[in-house]
């Protein structure tokens, strides 16, 4: 009977490439064996070894409540005794599309698939059969899933395994995507279908838009009559009540979201005008489709978290990541290290240093941060003290509505501690 975390690892490496079904999860650039994961209560998760973990993680931000919420419960447990998926419409598909584009200025329709990736390479299909150009331009450091066209200079694993792209992604599948640095406006032309951006770069560590980016990009779009598409998977309903869009005044084109709408269900939408979206089959052109896309358990976990939160809980939300931003900061500076820990709303980087360092405004400057190798030292002595972070420098902290003001005090008083080893090693 395998009951350590290493059993299980053991065993997952003779059947699972890595050991892992996606690359983030894996320990590859802290060292160290993954912690097997069996249940989750809220802000917590617990192991195969019964060890229980304060996990910042929550599922790189697909859970916004917190783990086995009991609304969340629930709902799934009434859905999935009505049977699980029927290649057929149902209420549930339409309940949270009525939610999303009620929530969203200037979102009318979405059509769901079943991942963020398919989101985003939905939406650039779209984007390119609705304007009949070619060429998508993308932000270095951004990720906005693993399709081959959108596979270069990625962020989060990407980054992380320390890769430019992919093996297996032809020069000829990236010959049409432009790589620009994130905060500047590139130069555009008309033969550009879209800019595609994370209106809150997330995968790059915490990068925030500087003041008038994201407006000056509509502008450049309008220009030259390119698409803007927001990639919304992470800020989606998690950094707002409505999203980055909402926040920051600026309406994209077309939005992709993720994670969150799908309440921990492997779920996914693209969404933008009635006008637009009126290219897609069977009513347009644009072929686009999938077996289980706007499943019935996944739709009804995600309605169920958007109904329950409120405009108050985000205010709640940020006010808490704020204060907990600061304390961060604070106890890892009293121990001999330096931590910048950036916040938009609830979204929370954290960068350490040993010297003070301005807050990275691209992905180059986020590197030189993340890869001076005190990443790897700082998560160990937290996964000690009973805290996971996720085990990598560039993925951010995902502080769930169930991380109250005790787990946070906690997480402040180990990253003290965790601090003062890696300072004194
Ligand atoms: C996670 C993520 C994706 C990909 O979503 P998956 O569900 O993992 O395919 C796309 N864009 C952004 C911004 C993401 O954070």
């Amino acid at each position: 009977m395998s009951e350590t975390n290493q059993d299980w690892f053991d065993r997952a490496l003779r059947v699972i490439p890595g050991g892992v079904d996606s690359p983030v999860r894996s320990f590859r650039s802290v060292g160290g064996t993954p912690y097997t994961v069996v249940r989750g209560e809220g802000a917590y998760v617990v192991d195969v070894e019964g060890r229980r973990y304060l996990d910042f993680v929550q599922s790189y931000g697909a859970s916004l409540l917190g783990h086995a919420h009991p609304a969340v419960v629930s709902a799934l447990t009434e859905a999935v005794a009505l049977g699980t998926t029927f290649g057929a419409p149902t209420p549930g598909e339409v309940r949270l599309a009525e939610l999303m584009c009620s929530r969203v200025p200037g979102l009318e329709q979405v059509r769901f698939v079943s991942s963020g990736t398919e989101a985003v390479m939905s939406a650039v299909r779209l984007a390119r059969g609705a304007t009949g150009r070619s060429r998508i331009v993308k932000f270095d450091g951004c990720y906005h899933g693993h399709s081959d066209a959108l596979l270069v200079a990625g962020g989060s694993g990407v980054a992380q395994l320390g890769l430019p792209g992919s093996a297996g992604v032809t020069a000829g599948a990236v010959a049409d995507t432009t790589v620009a640095p994130y905060n500047v406006v590139p130069e555009l032309d008309e033969t550009v279908a879209a800019v595609l951006v994370e209106p809150v770069a997330a995968n790059m560590n915490l990068v925030a838009p500087r003041a008038g980016f994201l407006a000056e990009l509509r502008a450049a779009c309008d220009r030259v009559g390119a698409l803007l598409i927001f990639d919304e998977v992470i800020t989606g309903f998690r950094l707002d009540y409505a999203g980055a869009s909402n926040a920051f005044g600026v309406v994209p084109d077309l939005w992709c979201f993720g994670k969150v709408i799908g309440g921990g269900l492997p779920v996914g939408a693209f969404g933008g005008s009635a006008a637009l979206l009126a290219s897609l089959a069977p009513a347009g052109p644009v072929y686009q489709a999938g077996t289980l896309s706007g499943n019935p358990l996944a739709t009804a976990a995600g309605s169920t978290v958007l109904e329950y939160v409120t405009p108050s809980h985000y205010e709640r939300l940020s006010a808490r990541v704020e204060r907990f931003a600061a304390s961060l900061a604070e106890a890892i500076s009293a121990a001999g290290l330096y931590a910048l820990t950036p916040r938009v709303g609830p979204l929370l980087g954290l960068y350490l240093s040993r010297e003070p360092v301005d807050a990275p405004a691209n992905f180059a400057a986020a590197k030189a941060v993340c890869d001076n190798g005190l990443y790897a030292g700082f998560f160990h002595a937290m996964l000690e003290r009973g805290v996971a972070l996720a085990p990598g420098a560039y993925e951010i902290l995902f502080v769930s509505m169930a991380h109250g003001d005790a787990e946070l005090d906690r997480a402040v008083e180990a990253a003290g501690e965790a601090a003062a080893v890696v300072a004194a090693s």
